[in-house]
């Protein structure tokens, strides 16, 4: 396993669509040290998800971490993940709004809404069609590393960039006065 470079807004490659992965490829050794890499690299940089993209690998793979529930934290939201060519359908209209972060975009923070409750189908690691539903922090996380593949960022997603603040002044000003999950 190997922490990797991870692309910082202005490569291109975050602003490429990435191409699927033909399901006989998955099980082979590049895509299976691909996807031990982007644990590794989303751990040493403490994120809660990582698209290959962000490493530098325009394919349709994404990883997201264990979530613990912020009022819990020994009880998870949603176990850590691997979704290769991932698909999502909004199974409502009703729009949750949260404070995103992202390692290609760094030291800043951003309000987004997205949609609070989606179903996934994917491929896990082994190959599998997997399919399951996410809601709340688990189904944001998911959208937001499932942007990465069509070269979206979460800045595209502010409708209003006026929330847009550094990390240190994000600490100091916002996150003491409301309960949040990054
Ligand atoms: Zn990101």
């Amino acid at each position: 396993m190997a922490i990797r470079n991870v692309a910082r807004l202005g490569s291109p490659v975050l602003r490429q669509r990435a191409r699927e992965i033909p399901v006989d490829e998955i099980a082979s050794p590049e895509i299976q040290r691909l996807i031990d890499d982007l644990f590794e690299t989303m751990h040493e940089y403490d994120g809660v998800g990582l698209a290959a993209p962000q490493v530098y690998e325009s394919i349709r793979l994404l990883v997201t971490a264990d979530l613990p529930d912020p009022d819990d934290e020994d009880q998870l939201l949603a176990p850590s993940r691997v979704l290769i060519n991932p698909e999502i359908i909004f199974l409502t209209q009703e729009e949750t709004a949260r404070w995103e972060g992202c390692l290609s975009v760094p030291d800043l923070r951003g309000l987004v809404s997205r949609p609070h409750k989606i179903q996934v189908t994917a491929f896990d690691r082994q190959g599998k069609r997997i399919e399951f539903e996410a809601e709340g922090f688990p189904a944001t996380v998911i959208q937001h590393e499932y942007d990465h593949l069509d070269g979206t960022v979460f800045l595209d997603r502010m409708s209003d960039l006026k929330s847009l603040s550094f990390l240190r002044e994000f600490e100091r000003y916002i996150a003491g006065a409301a309960d949040e999950d990054e």
